[in-house]
């Protein structure tokens, strides 16, 4: 029950990205005055804006939180779903890997659609008032105020709850860094380069459109993820140094053809020599801190509390479900900040870490090990055990994108999965390799390497032993 001292309490949201827009729904909802701070421009009027990261993939846990604010079948009209990884192999070669039991899927989103459709979503909510082009410029947890500039002017409003979903730069988390936060920051040696398949001269998709397309090299890789417009996003994530030795159109073209030859006529040469040195390669960052919040007045959430390399495809994924886990807490604990607060942070941190590490491991998996046979053996193996014991074997991958099992619970039992399994294939292997070594003996004993006669020896063997 919300009491009428609460229906006036006012939060304060700093970033209109998707976890923002979404938490201000689920905030109004709960009888609060929402307003939502974003420093930007609304993205809803400039229809051909292009941001970061275009295309990006939703799962279980983000369409989970969009299903509770009513949405995720709007957000599925504009999404493409995806039914399993295509493996682009450097000899020409290519396979697909499946994403697990029929039903589960992926779908590709428009990063800037979502976030539009979320705003209006929030809009038109009771109390929730959006602001743009007001950046926050500092707050104070303790009292708690929040400081934005306006055209070079300057407010300070004072507020009941700060919301920081202001992004991986986040200027919240900075201000709680003054409490007792522990924050730790790392980036990865590679960057990434946004690059573009376009559709093909029939106007559809150049490549088969349900896949996440990964062309695995080993030290780097490149993506594709579909859009609706029928062309693909291509991200190529490499060490910076190697973007480093690509100096000149002819450097980009000799690459591609050495490493990424069937993307070549798909992306068209002169684009491919274009575009590539249209941006820099951005960097790739993970953000990890503890708590996520301060006292029962300032919590962070998404990128702002765990942003992580997005090899998982989970940094929003994991975001709105911040978003919807915090509003499971509301309603447990009546929205009484003073403990929904601290309990977020006890949910939450350690399972931020865990997708922090699951995604810095998905990386050697995606550029590397799908590429073995070791893995593709342990594919086959994770979904037949996961066939055969549904609820007690769920291979990582399926753990991770289509179920709530939080991220650190996730690596606890994929480790106990892996040493079961790779013991027993270990076992069986080690056992088949014993039998024959057994078997030579035997035919030795039995003199019939002895007798010259082997054929007509191991045929008698293996009549005796096996066929009878
Ligand atoms: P953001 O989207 O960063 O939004 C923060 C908002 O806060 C912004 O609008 C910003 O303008 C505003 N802001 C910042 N500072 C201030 C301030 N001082 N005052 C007011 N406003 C402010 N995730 C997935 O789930 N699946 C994927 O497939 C995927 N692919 C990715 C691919 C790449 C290459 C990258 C880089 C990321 C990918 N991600 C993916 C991650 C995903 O994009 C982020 O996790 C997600 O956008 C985070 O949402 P957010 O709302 O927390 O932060």
């Amino acid at each position: 029950m919300i009491n009428v001292a609460r229906e006036k309490r006012k939060v304060t949201i700093v970033g209109g990205g998707p976890v923002g827009s979404l938490s201000a729904i689920f905030l109004s909802r709960r009888g609060f005055h929402v307003d939502l701070y974003e420093a930007r421009s609304d993205i809803r009027n400039q229809k051909n804006a292009k941001g970061r990261s275009i295309n990006l993939s939703l799962s279980l846990r983000g369409l989970s939180a969009l299903k509770k604010a009513g949405l995720d079948e709007r957000i599925k009209a504009i999404g493409i779903p995806m039914h399993a990884r295509y493996i682009h192999g450097s000899n020409g070669n290519h396979y697909e890997i499946p994403y697990g039991k029929k039903g589960q899927f992926l779908l590709s989103t428009d990063r800037l659609e979502l976030n539009r459709q979320l705003l209006s979503a929030a809009e038109k909510c009771d109390n929730v008032n959006l602001h743009f082009q007001q950046k926050l410029i500092r707050c104070d947890a303790r009292i708690p105020t929040a400081t934005f500039e306006e055209s070079g002017h300057f407010k300070t409003h004072q507020t009941t709850l700060i919301v920081g979903c202001d992004g991986t730069n986040s200027t919240v988390r900075s201000s709680m860094l003054r409490g007792k936060m522990d924050f730790s920051q790392k980036h990865i040696e590679h960057g990434y380069k946004e690059l573009v398949i376009p559709p093909n001269p029939e106007g559809d998709y150049a490549l088969p459109p349900n896949f996440l397309h990964i062309w695995p090299r080993h030290e780097f890789m490149m993506i594709a993820l579909p859009n609706l417009d029928k062309s693909f996003t291509c991200t190529l994530f490499m060490p910076m140094r190697n973007y480093d030795k690509i100096k000149t159109k002819s450097d980009v073209l000799a690459f591609f053809q050495y490493y990424f030859t069937d993307a070549i006529p798909v992306m068209g040469e002169e684009m491919l020599k274009e575009s590539f040195f249209a941006i820099a390669p951005l960097p790739l960052i993970t953000i990890r801190c503890r708590p996520y919040h301060y006292g029962g007045t300032a919590v962070i959430m998404g990128d702002a509390a765990h942003a992580v390399v997005p090899f998982y495809g989970q940094g929003l994924n994991s975001g709105l479900e911040d978003a919807l886990l915090f509003d499971d807490i509301m309603e447990e604990y009546s929205s009484d900040l003073e403990r929904v607060l601290p309990a977020f942070s006890d949910l939450r941190v350690d399972s931020g870490h865990g997708i922090a590490d699951l995604s810095l491991y998905n990386y050697m998996e995606m550029r590397s090990h799908v590429a073995t046979p070791w893995f593709l053996l342990r594919k086959k193996v994770d979904s037949m055990l996961h066939h055969l014991l549904p609820s007690a074997f769920i291979p990582l991958y399926s753990m991770v994108t289509f179920s709530r099992i939080p991220y650190d619970e996730v690596i606890r039992r994929s480790r106990k999965q892996d040493m079961i399994v790779d013991n027993a294939i270990i076992t069986i292997g080690c056992s088949g390799l014993a039998l024959c070594v057994y078997g030579c003996y035997k035919i030795y004993k039995k003199g019939l390497v002895g007798n010259l006669d082997t054929v007509r020896g191991c045929r008698q063997w293996l009549t005796r032993y096996f066929i009878r």
